[in-house]
């Protein structure tokens, strides 16, 4: 996970969705539905609108949203990081309050096609069809639970977003704060198998452009001659690329290629 920098305002197309919606004689029950089934395409528009902001990765997982060849639409989902099936302005049962953070009320605001609660995240399996789901999809990811701990990634700034998330030696994900900690593993499901084999595959791609760029296959025994190569590589993967697009699991290897600087600097 990372901050997500969202726009103040929410984009045109929504504006637009929502002006139609209140001149229409009567309001539908499922407002997201109606926006998916818009026939003006505003629902595509919005996707590539909230996969843009993001670089095309997962606001969880981090892994890159692909377009898929044939249909030519980005292959993702629309997460609602409240969710949605309660938060929809209406009284809630208390079965369902029980899920949430703050189980006193029992009406939420209403955020189904609110802006600042949408993110783009992955279709939610790494693996084959037996391999367990991660992100926002049932049964192992976060469907309509709520995250108690782990802020709304768009909300208070960058500086603001600390997770104290760390990566491990075998590039599981961790928190320092074991409530975010404990949300990410079990509700995110983020140290998947085939999701953790993800990240070593791209740490791997990046270990042997580090030692194509040195010359010396076994440049992590190396000391501090090699800090500026490594430099070199964390800026770009700090940036986005000329296609507008993040590396997937940027985090992952930035946080992985500033530990090994801090090492070699001790
Ligand atoms: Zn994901």
């Amino acid at each position: 996970m990372r901050y997500i920098k969202k726009k103040v305002q929410e984009p045109i197309i929504l504006k637009k969705f929502k002006e139609e919606l209140s001149k229409s004689e009567t309001i539908p029950n499922d407002t997201y539905a109606s926006l998916r089934n818009d026939h003006t395409g505003a629902f595509t528009m919005l996707q590539e609108i909230l996969a843009k902001e993001q670089g095309y990765i997962c606001a969880y997982c981090l892994g890159e949203l692909k377009k898929d060849e044939i249909s030519d639409r980005i292959r993702m989902k629309v997460e609602h990081f409240k969710p949605k099936s309660i938060f929809n302005g209406q009284m809630n049962t208390s079965s369902q309050v029980n899920k949430l953070c703050d189980k006193k009320e029992l009406r939420r605001e209403d955020l189904r096609i609110d802006y600042h609660n949408l993110f783009a995240v992955c279709e939610g399996r790494s693996g084959d069809a037996d391999s367990q789901t991660h992100c926002d999809t049932p049964p192992n990811g976060k469907d309509d639970k709520e995250l108690c701990f782990i802020p709304n990634p768009s909300e208070g700034g960058v500086r603001n977003f600390n997770l104290k998330i760390r990566y491990t030696r075998r590039f599981n994900i961790k928190s320092d704060d074991k409530d975010i900690d404990q949300e990410l593993k079990e509700v995110l499901n983020l140290n998947e198998q085939n999701l953790v084999r993800r990240r070593i595959h791209v740490w791997n791609a990046i270990a042997r452009k580090i030692a194509k760029d040195t010359g010396m296959e076994n440049w992590e025994q190396q000391g501090k001659s090699i800090i500026p190569v490594i430099q070199k590589n964390l800026k770009k993967y700090k940036s986005l690329k000329k296609n507008g697009k993040y590396y997937e699991f940027r985090n992952c290897i930035i946080y992985l290629l500033e530990w090994k600087i801090r090492v070699l600097n001790k």
